[in-house]
């Protein structure tokens, strides 16, 4: 499928493998095993001669037709999936390190990210060194000391920042690391990490990819030799994804490349307007050129994606009135589904920071996360402008 253009492989590719009885449509294939009247055959199948399936916790039809079309989509040799996106993250680490071992990564990781790496990774004696986000020349410095895993997240959680993957991805390689990049916010619509250089991509297919907030997964691509062994220890350690949820993923991507572009365009829109109004502090979004990394975020997405943060005049108090008072708005932890989501900043990717923490990472108590649907942007507009209209005016002033 290499000269098919996205929005078409969004839509075609990795179904045609499994369909079955003439069906349009990939089946939900809800059985736990697979069996085989031919004992010669089954053994074949059993220890990985010949294609099939034996149990559902090592693979699965509808699962691999999802897991097929994130990777045509990422321009991937192989994939895995994952119960949630979590699972990939911790499925992967787990696989490649091991007491000794060493990590670099970044301070804005997602919060579940950042757990494993201030938590759990430390208990089982891994190194672990977090660079302040957007820093390349520290990261480069730590990447140089030697590390197993270079592990990226761009853009990240709340405030937008870039890292430039093609400068990151050579520092790693040049250090023999595995470089892993987590592109659930940029979606292989907006980025292409394996293209700039990264050897594995990662996704909470939960939000963008799946795009409805109705089903929980994860998926991991790479070259085959790099994802075989994160797939052993998944279907060994179970971390296995549902089918029904594997269908789910795989229908909502087959509008992936529309729902983006709606979501890039009405994101941009979103940040323009909040930059005219005089209850917003600061507007954080990679598209405008004001941004602290606009220019990397330029050269290395194609769109700058469908999330953005801002903060407001009065804080934590102008946050809870302005919040309910929005229509065409979810109040929930959840991101990159049609509807459009909000939620502060201090309840959502950060509530397990306290406030001094927050305000060390740059995080205002005021700061609201912004994940734009695909709703109509006017209507998105308007919403907002009657939820500052109905602030009260003693907020304005105090801090
Ligand atoms: C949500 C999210 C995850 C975790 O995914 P789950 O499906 O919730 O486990 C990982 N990385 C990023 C960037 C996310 O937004």
């Amino acid at each position: 499928m290499k000269k098919v253009s996205m929005g078409t492989k969004a839509i075609w590719a990795g179904e045609s493998d499994y369909l079955a009885f003439g069906a349009t449509q990939v089946p939900v294939v809800h059985s736990v095993s697979f069996g085989y009247d031919d004992m010669d055959e089954w053994y074949e199948v059993a220890i990985g001669n010949k294609e099939g399936h034996i149990y559902g916790r090592n693979t699965n039809p509808t699962s691999q037709a999802f897991e097929d079309k994130v990777k045509i989509l990422e321009g991937a040799e192989h994939a895995t999936s994952f119960s949630t996106g979590m699972a990939a993250i911790s499925n992967t680490l787990s696989t490649y390190l091991f007491p000794g071992d060493r990590i670099v990564s970044i301070k804005d990781t997602y919060g579940g990210t950042n757990k494993i790496f201030t938590e759990f990774l430390p208990k089982m004696n891994i190194d672990v060194c977090l660079c302040d986000t957007g820093d390349h020349e520290a990261i480069e410095a730590e990447v140089a000391k030697g590390c197993k895993i270079l592990y990226l997240e761009t853009p990240t959680n709340p405030t937008v920042k870039i890292t430039d993957i093609a400068r990151m991805a050579k520092a790693g390689k040049e250090a023999g690391a595995i470089v892993i990049v987590d592109n659930t916010f940029a979606t292989p619509i907006n980025q292409n990490p394996l293209e700039l250089g990264a050897d594995l991509v990662l996704h909470s297919a939960t939000k963008f990819l799946g795009g409805h907030a109705d089903a929980l997964g994860g998926v991991l691509v790479g070259p085959k030799e790099l994802v075989e062994p994160v797939y052993h220890y998944r279907e060994i350690n179970g971390a296995t994804i549902d089918p029904m949820a594997a269908y789910l993923l795989l229908r909502g991507m087959k509008t992936l490349k529309l729902r983006i572009k709606q979501q890039n365009e009405n994101a941009m829109k979103i940040a323009e307007y909040l930059k005219t109004v005089d209850w917003v502090d600061d507007v954080f979004y990679p598209g405008l050129e004001e941004h602290q990394h606009h220019d990397i975020a330029k050269e290395q997405m194609k769109g700058f994606g469908g999330m953005l943060s801002f903060s407001v005049k009065g804080g934590v108090d102008t946050v809870r009135h302005l919040l309910p008072k929005l229509q065409f708005a979810n109040r929930a932890a959840n991101l990159g589904s049609v509807e459009t989501i909000v939620g502060p900043s201090r309840t959502t990717s950060h509530v397990e920071c306290t406030p001094e923490e927050r305000k060390a990472m740059g995080i205002p108590e005021g700061l609201i996360r912004y994940s734009a649907g695909i709703e109509d942007i006017e209507d998105l507009i308007g919403d907002l402008e009657q939820a500052f209209q109905s602030l009260p005016k003693e907020l304005y002033t105090s801090v």
